[in-house]
């Protein structure tokens, strides 16, 4: 293949250390939260190197994505949260795959498939302590009726919850979260139930709440080197984690333009001085953010180019200056170490990273270095 215009590289070497950051910190299991494509960094990839590096557990949202990992022939345990009814949960049974419990709707068809199929289904039972999304909140009591007659046709594995506000030090929240988690454990418990992994703690919590951390932690954001959050809890540096995620891309265009030129849809962009543009072969189509103002843009050996107008579809434009020496083929760095980070990309349009790295679009080819 030729050059491609734009890709993204992947450290898995980043990964690894992420990881074994973790290891250090906290004797809990590592579940690899590896949703949404691994969070733009390729399913797979990271999935392999995750469980090479410890993580003894993979966690997705999607059951699609879990029997994708048990296609390529991954037989670490897999944890799929996000499983409406209707899902096909014959087919997560025959791949070994566990299930999360939220709802009396999902249990029915959980137990439905268990005994279509002949497997035990392997699940985890979700409780809602204060985010107010998943989990059983209204319809547990309930759930613990019907679970007395149905608890020997299921292998409950785990006791779980997820924490809303785990990124707030200042916060007592999570505590909260915990001491009614820990009371519907022993509701559990009451009836005999004593679920091997009892899993609560995210990124955010497994850096700042070891009390939360139990049998397992989920890595997710960590994992690939970001912050839960840079303003309350730090960068990735100050946290000792090493972003996985770096894009370049091609400039295709380099012109010199006067003063008080007017640049891209709209003419938002206005030159301040005589200056060369990079036109750039990234766009929003491919995850950049169109209302990412000039706080963001790329670097070209470590020179800092700033975004002048607006992002268009395919391509942006930024100030190269006067004197750079950038020529058009050349590739400029969108994201990473020696210019801008996701993180700079989110400030710059109003969101957080975890949003910046899941939407750079599959078109952009990944390329591993291991
Ligand atoms: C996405 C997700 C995680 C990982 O969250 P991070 O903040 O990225 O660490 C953990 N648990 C559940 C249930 C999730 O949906």
């Amino acid at each position: 293949m030729s050059e491609p215009r734009a890709y993204v590289e992947i450290n898995l070497k980043a990964i690894a250390s992420n990881i074994a950051h973790f290891k250090a910190i906290s004797d809990a299991q590592i579940m690899a939260v590896v949703k949404a494509d691994a969070y733009g960094h390729g399913l797979l990839e990271v999935a392999r190197t995750a469980i090479e590096s410890g993580a003894s557990w993979l966690g997705t949202a999607l059951l699609e994505e879990a029997l994708l990992l048990r296609s390529a022939g991954i037989t670490t345990p897999v944890l799929a949260w996000l499983t409406p009814p209707g899902d096909d949960f014959d087919a997560a049974l025959h791949q070994s795959i566990d299930l999360s419990v939220s709802s009396l709707a999902i249990l029915e068809e959980v137990l439905a498939a268990g005994e279509r199929t002949g497997i035990t289904p392997r699940i985890h039972i979700e409780v809602d302590t204060g985010m107010t999304r998943g989990g059983f909140l209204e319809e547990w009591d309930s759930f613990l009726v019907r679970l007395r007659e149905v608890k020997g046709s299921l292998h409950i594995v785990g006791f779980w919850t997820h924490f809303a506000r785990a990124d707030e030090p200042d916060s007592d929240f999570t505590d909260q979260q915990m001491i009614l988690f820990n009371v519907l454990l022993n509701a559990l418990q009451s009836e005999a139930i004593y679920p091997e992994i009892v899993h609560a703690a995210n990124s955010a919590a497994s850096l700042a709440h070891s009390g939360s951390h139990k049998q397992m932690i989920r890595l997710g954001i960590a994992m690939y080197g970001l912050s839960p959050d840079v303003t309350t809890m730090g960068s990735s540096a100050d946290l000792g984690l090493i972003p996985a995620m770096s894009i370049k891309a091609k400039l295709v265009n380099v012109k010199r333009v006067p003063a008080l030129s007017r640049v891209g849809y709209g003419g938002t962009g206005v030159t301040d001085r005589d200056t060369q543009l990079g036109i750039v072969c990234m766009g929003y189509s491919d995850g950049l953010p169109r209302r990412a103002d000039s706080t963001a843009g790329v670097s070209y050996n470590g020179e800092l180019a700033r975004l002048i107008g607006r992002v268009s579809m395919d391509q942006c434009v930024v100030d190269l200056g006067a004197d750079s020496t950038a020529l058009a083929g050349e590739y400029v760095t969108v994201i990473g170490e020696d210019g801008f980070s996701a993180d700079d990309w989110a400030s710059a349009a109003g969101t957080i990273n975890y949003e910046i790295t899941t939407r750079i679009a599959t078109r952009l080819p990944r390329i591993y270095l291991r």
